[in-house]
């Protein structure tokens, strides 16, 4: 059920990036070694039910075994999905390698008027081997003029006929890019215009976390219901475990707290201890509706991102 962090370093320096806190050259560049990694995996299977485990960096093409770490998972049975940007030199490679095995790719794309042509070349020749076990995540920006690239992209390359759309989250620190509560309903109308086009290709949206549900209208989240899209988004997270084994419950609360994943026996019960210490912090709501509000959930909104709702509360 982890994300394990196989590298702090990225390829890309995105103002929006929410891990920027927990990265390099803001920290200094490492990688998960070989021991580390095989004994949280070995944590990890304390939890015979556990058999998914995402990569995830930084970068997870730029750790030197990436192929030895995704064997060696598959060798004992678990599903993996990549979270990658795929501009990396080594990306195709891997790509190439790994398409027929029983990996997924999630691919964090930045509009393609931003590439380069080294970048174009390696995501071009990735996502013409992944195929449909690849499936497209960006951030929808208020200023950004046209989404449609992301279903020319799926149409193109035969991609997963899904599109995981994202609202810029702010780390606890507020250092990166990210949207302010006016932006929401612009982004919230950008949305619901992707969701409509979409549809006539046959293609979904699905959601990261942390989207306010009442960020959009009741006419909006109608219109995503019935274009296939309906908004699912709450504050719940998987644990990120850092390349030195640090537990955090995930990017923008990387400041917050963090344990050795060695201080809990199993995955689940550093879960809970996450969920605890996090818990006196969900009631403060997103805004003073949410202690009404029937969406006030974990698996549901949760009253959006704690880290924004953190961030905003300054005298905590
Ligand atoms: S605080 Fe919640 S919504 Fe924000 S990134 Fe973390 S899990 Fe997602
Ligand atoms: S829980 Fe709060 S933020 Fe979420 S929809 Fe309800 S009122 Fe809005």
């Amino acid at each position: 059920m982890a994300n394990l962090m196989l590298t702090n370093r990225c390829n890309y320096r995105c103002s929006y990036c929410f891990g920027m806190d927990f990265m390099a050259p803001r920290l200094a560049g490492k990688n998960m070694s070989a021991e580390t990694f095989e004994s949280i995996v070995e944590w990890i299977s304390r939890t015979p039910e556990n058999k998914s485990i995402h990569l995830m960096g930084g970068e997870p093409t730029l750790h030197p075994d990436f192929e030895h770490i995704a064997e060696y998972l598959l060798a004992r049975d678990f599903s993996i999905t990549v979270f990658s940007n795929l501009a990396t030199a080594q990306a195709p490679v891997y790509s190439e390698k790994l398409a027929d095995l029983p990996v997924s790719w999630v691919v964090n794309i930045n509009p393609p008027s931003s590439w380069n042509d080294e970048q174009r070349r390696n995501i071009e020749a990735s996502l013409r081997a992944l195929k449909h076990h690849a499936t497209i995540t960006f951030n929808i920006i208020p200023d950004d003029d046209d989404s449609d690239w992301a279903i020319r992209l799926i149409e193109e390359y035969n991609l997963n006929r899904s599109i995981k759309i994202g609202f810029v989250l702010p780390t606890l620190t507020g250092s990166n890019y990210f949207l302010e509560d006016e932006d929401y309903s612009v982004v919230a109308e950008k949305v619901v215009k992707l969701a409509q086009e979409a549809e006539k290709h046959d293609i979904r949206l699905e959601y990261e976390c942390g989207i306010p549900t009442c960020a959009f209208t009741e006419e909006q989240l109608g219109i995503l219901w019935d274009t296939g899209s309906p908004l699912n988004s709450g504050c719940c997270s998987r644990l990120d475990i850092s390349p030195e084994g640090d537990c955090i419950y995930c990017l923008p609360l990387a400041t917050k707290e963090k344990r050795h994943f060695s201080e809990f026996t199993t995955y689940p019960e550093a879960k809970r201890w996450f969920e605890n210490k996090l818990n006196p912090y969900r009631r403060l709501g997103r805004t003073e509706n949410c202690f009404r509000c029937t969406l006030m959930q974990p698996k549901f909104c949760n009253g959006g991102c704690l880290a924004k709702i953190l961030l905003n509360a300054k005298n905590i």
